[in-house]
């Protein structure tokens, strides 16, 4: 499916929902996926996703390996973030969703991920794509941070010729001439893709805007453009994360975002796009 494919339109019943375990993308459900930018420390883990799910989240994201702009900044824990996730998920009652930077760690993430995220900057590593498509778990997908809507979905047609189909689309905004918001979301890609595309669409407002203060009216926004789910950033001290404290919502303010969102879904379900 690409761009000029797109302008044929999919046929409904071609859309394609994404089920992993109890979750479902794409079938109408609002799912909310949310957690702190990096596992940083068990304890924290543990808070931030007892205190997510009690609001409504059915995953939770951390990274434990961490793209980062300078090889200076904290990189993540690696392999024992990856076991800190797979307890702590487990006794939150969430599925966890989680990055993969390199093919030889697929393996290793896989076990551990219900959904494998494949970062911004890994949008168009072939290499990274072909081997997820090898994977047994749905992969979420973003966008590349300057990348059209069109290489986005050839990125996503990369994992699917390598044989994976579950692949979930997530818009987390793109580079453009404006500097006040870290990236510009592009909520009329979520529009357009649920509009005639087959795949499920998520929104990361957390990485468009950088800005905790937006993450709410963006969110917002998201699930009126018809987004199927939400990535979030949530840290219960965002002043002491390692990284992206300035675009975390606290726990408190991801209960009162929760409760939106759930109301707005319900209200917004009655469009057909
Ligand atoms: C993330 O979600 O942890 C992340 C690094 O986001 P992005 O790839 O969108 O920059
Ligand atoms: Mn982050």
């Amino acid at each position: 499916m690409t761009v000029a494919t797109l302008s044929r339109g999919v046929d409904v019943r071609a859309r394609k929902v994404i089920e992993s375990g109890a979750l479902s993308f794409g079938g109408g459900e609002l799912v909310v996926i949310a957690g702190p930018c990096a596992v940083e420390d068990e304890e924290t883990l543990l808070e931030v996703a007892l205190g997510v799910r009690a609001a409504g989240a059915r995953a939770l994201r951390g990274g434990a390996y961490k793209p980062r702009s300078s090889p200076h900044s904290f990189q993540g824990l690696g392999r024992p973030g990856l076991k800190m996730l797979k307890d702590v998920a487990a006794a939150a009652g969430l599925a966890v969703v989680t990055e993969v930077l390199d093919t030889r760690d697929v393996e290793i993430v896989s076990e551990v991920a219900d959904i494998l995220q494949i970062g911004s900057r890994n949008m168009q590593n072939t290499a990274l794509l072909k081997e997820a498509g090898r994977a047994q778990r749905p992969v979420l997908l973003k966008r590349g941070m300057s990348s059209t809507i069109e290489e986005w979905l050839l990125a996503a047609e990369y994992v699917r010729a390598s044989g994976n189909e579950q692949v979930i689309l997530c818009e987390r905004g793109i580079r453009t001439f404006e500097t006040a918001t870290r990236n510009t979301l592009d909520l009329s890609a979520v529009s357009l893709l649920k509009e005639l595309g087959d795949l499920p669409v998520i929104v990361d407002p957390s990485h468009a805007t950088g800005l905790k203060e937006l993450v709410p009216p963006m969110s917002r926004a998201a699930v009126a453009a018809g987004a199927d789910g939400l990535l979030i950033e949530v840290h219960p001290r965002p002043e002491q994360a390692l990284c992206d404290g300035q675009q975390s919502l606290t726990l408190s303010e991801f209960r009162l975002l929760m409760a939106q969102v759930t109301q707005l879904a319900a209200y917004t379900r009655q469009f057909s796009y």
